[in-house]
């Protein structure tokens, strides 16, 4: 019987994860907990609780409280907010990962659930198909955390026979909650603007092609990774998958086969010199082939599900 501890799990995943998981493993068996309130269907959907990520022996209070046997860390400062506070970002993604990753070695629970990201690689990463093993060299404090954690997680799992299982997401897309300072934030709010304004100022530049996926995707391979047999896995740090890779100017066309006044303009910050370090798309044969991952979601039946979703949750909080 496995019972989950989510820690921060108010944010873009764990309000989706975080269902999907009592979904799978019934709802008092997933406890969400975070530093601000989960939406309702979460706080009120089975247990939920005040947990700092950076404190060590509250985590193990509630580990051994609660029995839990699996451990997802989603707790995290993202990739342009990142930039905004280095030093924040590097503590708050680095401590919290040592906590989790020292109580996995002291065997309190199981399983361990570590999200890396894109972000890990650089701009001397090949750019098309980015392979599973390749130049990493970030650029952000954000891909350097990422990075580091991969490297900390793979070491856990070589040197302390830890069970400790990691995913590079790329830009999440997803309708339930918003997303929490990342380079790919555009790609939400350009919904939300083509249903409520009918206008998008774009931050990136036109073309800059990015990985992407739609969030019942990262939540699929999240699930089957972690239920995943543990000896079909090659890939100890984390692995590669890929969703839909496509640039502003490409999800601004499909989104206005549905919505044919909606008009875009582009104003690049900060964030299009992040986009430039990136890779445009990735090679995940390797998770293909020791777990089964593939993806549902292309660009057009994302869009058309997007909008549906979206336009039911507007009218309903009009
Ligand atoms: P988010 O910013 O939406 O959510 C993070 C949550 O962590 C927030 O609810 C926040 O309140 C909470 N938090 C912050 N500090 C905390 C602390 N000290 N203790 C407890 N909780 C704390 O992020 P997300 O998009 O849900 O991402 C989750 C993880 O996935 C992160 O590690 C992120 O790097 C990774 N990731 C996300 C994406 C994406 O596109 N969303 C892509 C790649 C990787």
């Amino acid at each position: 019987m496995e019972r989950v501890l989510v820690i921060g799990a108010s944010g873009q995943i764990g309000t989706d994860l975080v269902l999907a998981l009592r979904a799978k493993f019934g709802n008092d068996m997933v406890f969400a907990s975070d530093i601000k309130d989960a939406s309702r269907e979460v706080m009120d959907g089975g247990p939920y609780l005040r947990l700092n990520a950076m404190d060590k022996e509250g985590i193990r209070k509630v580990v051994e409280q609660n029995h839990i046997t699996q451990i997802y860390l989603l707790a995290a400062l993202l990739s342009a907010t990142g930039e905004q506070n280095p030093q924040l970002a590097w503590d708050l993604n680095m401590t919290s990962l040592s906590h989790v990753l020292d109580l996995s070695r002291e065997g309190l629970f199981k399983k361990l659930f570590f999200p890396s990201s894109i972000a890990a690689f650089g701009p001397n990463t090949p750019k098309v198909m980015t392979p599973q093993y390749t130049i990493m060299e970030p650029s952000t404090v954000y891909g350097i955390t990422k990075l580091a954690g991969e490297r900390w997680v793979d070491y856990y799992a070589k040197r302390y026979n830890a069970d400790i299982r990691s995913i590079r997401y790329p830009g999440l897309i997803s309708w339930k909650a918003a997303p929490g300072g990342g380079t790919t934030d555009y790609a939400v709010q350009i919904f939300h603007d083509a249903l409520k304004s009918g206008h998008h100022t774009c931050f990136l530049k036109e073309d800059a092609t990015l990985p992407m996926m739609y969030m019942p995707d990262a939540i699929k391979a999240t699930i089957n990774l972690m239920d995943a047999d543990r000896d079909a896995l090659t890939v100890h740090s984390s692995y590669n998958i890929a969703g839909v890779s496509f640039s502003p100017a490409e999800i601004y066309e499909a989104i206005k086969k549905h919505v044919p006044k909606f008009t875009i303009s582009y104003e690049p910050d900060f964030r299009q010199g992040i986009a430039e370090s990136w890779p445009q798309s990735i090679d995940d044969s390797q998770a293909n082939k020791d777990w089964g991952w593939k993806p549902d979601f292309g660009l057009d039946n994302m869009v058309e599900d997007m909008l549906t979703h979206l336009e039911k949750h507007f009218s309903v909080y009009k």
